[in-house]
C-alpha cells in the first residue's frame, strides 16, 4: 500500500499523539520502580512530568512516589481523579501511581489526557488480595495502547508470582500494605492459603 508522505505542517491532532501505558501486577512486583525508571528517562529527555498518586496512599512521604526500595520521585496526592485534569497542565508526560485505588472516573481522565496529546503512565495492583481483579484495572488495560505486566517471586515455593496473599485475615481491600501484611504467591499457594483461611 502507498503511504503518502506528509508535505507542509502536521495538523494539530497529528502532532499530539497521546497515548496510556499500564503497568501491573501484584504486591513487590517493582511496578513503582518500573514506573520510575520510564518517567526518569522522560526526564533525561527534558520532558516535562507531572505525577500523582491518590490521596489514601501516604506509607511514607506524602509528596513522593514511593517504591519498596526507596527510589523517589515527586508526586501531589489527590482525593479526586478529576483533579488529575486539572493539575496536569500543559505537561508532556503524567504519571499515577497505585491507580488501582481511584475510581472508574480514572478511565476517563486518562483517555482525556491521552486525546489532549499526553503520554499517561500509570502503575498498579492488578487484583485485590482475594485474586479479584482490581476496582478500575481492568478498564484501564483494556483501553491501553500498552500493558507491562511485572512479576514478583513467590514467597512460597520460588516461582513467579502474580497473587497478593494478606496474610491476616482484615476484609477490607483498602489497605495500604507493607511486607508484614502481604507476601507475593504464585497461582497454587495462594489458592491454598486461602483454602487454608476458609477452613478456619
Ligand atoms: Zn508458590
Amino acid at each position: 500500500m502507498f503511504i503518502e508522505p506528509h508535505i507542509g505542517p502536521l495538523s494539530d491532532s497529528l502532532k499530539k499523539h497521546g497515548w496510556i501505558e499500564v503497568i501491573c501486577g501484584s504486591m513487590f512486583s517493582g511496578k513503582t520502580e518500573e514506573l520510575i525508571r520510564r518517567l526518569n528517562r522522560a526526564l533525561i529527555a527534558q520532558q516535562t512530568l507531572e505525577i500523582f498518586k491518590p490521596q489514601v496512599d501516604s506509607r511514607y512521604h506524602k509528596d513522593h512516589v514511593v517504591s519498596h526500595n526507596e527510589n523517589t520521585i515527586r508526586s501531589t496526592a489527590v482525593s479526586f481523579a478529576q483533579d488529575i485534569l486539572l493539575l496536569a497542565g500543559n505537561c508532556d508526560v503524567v504519571g499515577i501511581d497505585e491507580v488501582q485505588f481511584f475510581d472508574n472516573e480514572i478511565v476517563e481522565v486518562c483517555q482525556n489526557l491521552a486525546y489532549s496529546g499526553k503520554r499517561v503512565v500509570v502503575a498498579g495492583l492488578d487484583m485485590d488480595f482475594r485474586g479479584k481483579p482490581f476496582g478500575p484495572m481492568p478498564d484501564l488495560m483494556a483501553m491501553a495502547e500498552y500493558v507491562t505486566k511485572v512479576h514478583a517471586i513467590c514467597v512460597q515455593c520460588g516461582n513467579i508470582a502474580s497473587y497478593s496473599f494478606r496474610l491476616d485475615s482484615a476484609q477490607e481491600t483498602v489497605v495500604v500494605g507493607e511486607k508484614d501484611t502481604y507476601e507475593a504467591r504464585c497461582r497454587n499457594c495462594f489458592n491454598r492459603g486461602m483454602e487454608n483461611k476458609n477452613n478456619d
